[in-house]
């Protein structure tokens, strides 16, 4: 195998929803809709609702070429990474051309704020598993949580994703980021069952602040809490699990460059580094010390586990 630097590619990652994801990343960093309170990816960066051509979708697809004929293979191929993909204007081509490309099914992560738009419907329509976010029924909540571009109302919002799952024959899978004492409350699971009885998701997968955030008000919800809101849902909720893939012995190009360019995305565990890049956990260890020793990287304690986030 070789040791290419990709732009664009990252992984495959371990996914808890998607297992092993070949991420396409096609917006430059924390270029989104919202400011999410809960974001990985920094915090106070200026909304956009613009979209357009923000990485070339030849050169994206010339690394998916190169990057599917290299491995190691994936179970997805994630449009996602640092912010809002549906914001790139050639979304719906991106997804042609990786049909041309494999068969790998191809998901799309987007917290949904544009599926009021009929050309990104059409868009995402292409994709075999679509995974918005709704993470409030209300219009407040959804501005305590969210921080969406001034422009973006929440009734829009969530008529959009209504529209869309009338449009979408595909997978839709929606995901809820609860954030303690914000949108935890009885009146807060009402509102998001209500809509949710419209949205119709074929699955609703909860999540919250198991990584480090940049804001310490996105609080992080006890699984026993989270595991009652899920019965409280229909269809009934899964908690999303910790990712608990198989680790291998497929060692492939450049391991440190490997596991900087993971932590360069999200911040992550060892287990998520061993499952991600099919690296042994000896291995990880080494690299990763060598990566604090050189500053390029630093150590977070959350609950029970230590993450690793490039600086
Ligand atoms: S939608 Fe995603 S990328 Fe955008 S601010 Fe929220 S968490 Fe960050």
């Amino acid at each position: 195998m070789s040791q290419k630097r990709y732009k664009y590619l990252f992984g495959p990652v371990p996914s808890r929803r998607l297992g092993r994801s070949l991420g396409v990343d096609i917006v430059p960093l924390k270029t989104c809709t919202q400011n999410c309170i809960y974001c990985q990816l920094g915090k106070d960066a200026p909304q956009t609702l613009h979209r357009s051509e923000y990485a070339p979708i030849n050169a994206v697809l010339g690394e998916l070429r190169h990057k599917i004929q290299d491995g190691p293979e994936a179970d997805y191929i994630t449009i996602s990474g640092s912010g809002e993909p549906t914001l790139h204007s050639g979304l719906g081509r991106l997804i042609d051309g990786i049909r041309q490309l494999t068969r790998i099914p191809v998901a799309i992560i987007t917290n949904g704020t544009l599926l009021n738009q009929a050309e990104v419907r059409t868009d995402c329509c292409k994709a075999d598993v679509v995974l918005p976010s709704l993470d409030a029924g209300d219009a407040e909540t959804f501005r305590k949580i969210n921080l969406p571009h001034p422009q973006l109302s929440f009734t829009t919002f969530v008529e959009g994703l209504v529209q869309f799952r009338r449009e979408y024959t595909g997978q839709f899978w929606l995901e809820i980021f609860f954030c303690e004492g914000i949108n935890t409350d009885e009146t807060a699971i009402l509102n998001l069952k209500t809509w949710i009885e419209r949205i119709k998701p074929d699955k609703i997968q909860l999540n919250t602040a198991v990584r480090p955030v940049v804001h310490p008000e996105a609080g992080k919800v006890e699984p026993e809490k989270l595991q009652r809101i899920a019965r409280l849902l229909s269809p009934q909720a899964e908690v999303i699990a910790d990712f608990s893939g198989h680790v291998g012995t497929d060692v492939s190009g450049s391991d440190e460059t490997a596991v900087l360019e993971m932590l360069l995305r999200r911040p992550c565990s060892l287990d998520d580094i061993c499952s991600g890049l099919g690296l042994l956990p000896h291995i990880v260890q080494k690299v990763l010390a060598e990566l604090l020793k050189a500053s390029k990287i630093t150590c977070e304690e959350k609950g029970q586990k230590k993450y690793y986030k490039a600086l």
